[in-house]
């Protein structure tokens, strides 16, 4: 699935990012793009964990078999055996299952909770009956919740305390000597709270890199002038969404936009009206293009690109003719336009099928630019189409590829 550049902008990474997030949630359209993004990156990360869980649980089973060990050992290895290993193993096939992966989480905390209750029926029987303090069992799941099962900040802790609480309980009830709970429970309390804060910090971190990333990948993909996207993000974009459309077999609208007598509006104005003029087209641009998948760029100097996927000639048409209308009632003046006593807009659009036709991107493009130069040459502001199968008056080199790659034009 192709995805529009700024469905998110620098500004919303920007104020999250002021605002912060102590409490590890983000605003809910970047919360939503933060879990998505941390499901897709941290599955390497998560399988490794669980196959080194999958093997701390066969060690044991081999320790069991070498020791054969006290009475009590063999609950513990079948409920190591017919559960948690199942549970591991199927966090692991879920992983790979990106409809499924959303139950990575439940089943964390699930194999948590069991991981812990076995060890805790270990651990208050041996307490019991005098094996000692197996409180480094507990310990050991602690840090295995917070740190070994892939989970996020809240669900771990939720989890963690919930193991805490059953472990006093279940002392408790088994008449385990008050010295020895408060002892153990001191041990977890520490536990928790490192673990804790070291997940902490751990996803803070991630979260801010998150923002950080994003901050500076559209820095690097925008205009610093306009904000709209820059030259090079609309070629990456180019070629994604006409591989898109060739796929989905659909029509692709590239319109080229200029804007009118704009050195003699620099020249009569001075250089920073025309940067405010600019971005005050710009503004309309980027508002003309609110449809997930369709893009506004600058191309260069006064020339602004937009490519708009799944767009009929008559759409766009209709679209490109609104779009100079509101050009016109900004009403910007232009004291020595030849073309009206305000700034205006000449555009030229190019309807392609990439799935069928001879044209790569590059000669999609030329097209569009001939149908501007078209509008400049009947008057200006005004929209010129190029449709390549019926605009037979504006005749335009084919563009080619060659096996290599390259472009090149033979008619
Ligand atoms: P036409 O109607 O045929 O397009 O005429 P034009 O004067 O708009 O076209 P031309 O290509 O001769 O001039 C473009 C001008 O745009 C020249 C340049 O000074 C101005 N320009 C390009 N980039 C910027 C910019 O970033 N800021 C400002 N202020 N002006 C710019
Ligand atoms: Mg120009
Ligand atoms: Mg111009």
């Amino acid at each position: 699935m192709i995805q529009a550049s700024d469905i998110l902008t620098r500004e919303d990474y920007e104020s999250q990012l002021a605002e912060g997030f102590r409490w590890l949630r983000f605003r809910p359209a970047l919360e939503a793009e933060f879990q998505a993004f941390r499901r897709r990156t941290g599955l390497g990360q998560l399988r490794a964990i669980l196959l080194i869980g999958i093997g701390f649980g066969l060690s044991f089973l081999l320790l069991d078999y070498v020791m054969d060990g006290p009475g009590f050992s063999t609950a513990g290895t079948w409920q190591r055996t017919s559960i948690i290993q199942p549970l591991l193993l199927g966090m692991l096939a879920v992983s790979y299952l990106p409809r499924l992966q959303w139950l990575l989480t439940p089943l964390g905390v699930l194999t948590g909770l069991t991981i812990a209750a076995t060890t805790l029926l270990l651990a208050t029987v041996g307490e019991s009956r005098g094996f000692g303090t197996p409180v480094a069992g507990l310990l050991t799941v602690t840090f295995y919740v917070y740190l070994f099962l892939g989970l996020s900040f809240w669900p771990a802790l939720g989890t963690a305390m919930t193991i805490l609480l059953a472990s006093v309980a279940s002392y408790l009830s088994h008449g385990v000597p008050a010295a020895a709970i408060f002892y153990n429970g001191i041990w977890l309390l520490f536990a928790n709270l490192i673990a804790a804060t070291a997940l902490y910090n751990l996803e803070h971190s991630r979260r801010r890199e998150f923002l950080e990333a994003r901050i500076l990948d559209r820095l690097a993909n925008t205009d610093h002038l306009t904000g709209l996207a820059n030259r090079e993000q609309f070629e990456r974009y180019f070629e994604t969404v006409w591989q898109h459309c060739a796929r989905e077999q659909q029509a692709l609208a590239i319109a080229l936009l200029d804007i009118d007598h704009f050195k003699r509006y620099n020249d009569a104005l001075g250089h920073q009206a025309g940067d405010d003029c600019l971005l005050r087209i710009a503004a309309v641009l980027r508002d003309a293009t609110r449809r997930p998948l369709d893009l506004a760029a600058r191309y260069g100097g006064e020339e602004f690109v937009l490519l708009m996927p799944g767009c009929s000639a008559d759409h766009a048409h209709l679209a490109m003719s609104r779009l100079i209308s509101r050009v016109e009632a900004l009403n910007i003046e232009h004291p020595d336009s030849p073309t009206a006593p305000r700034v205006t807009i000449s555009a030229g659009v190019a309807e392609v099928h990439p799935h069928d036709t001879e044209r790569s991107p590059q000669g999609a493009l030329q097209l569009a630019d001939e149908a501007l130069y078209s509008a400049k040459a009947k008057g200006r502001n005004r929209v010129m189409m190029a449709r390549p199968d019926r605009e037979v008056s504006l005749l335009t080199g084919i563009f080619h590829r060659t096996a290599d790659g390259r472009v090149q034009q033979t008619a």
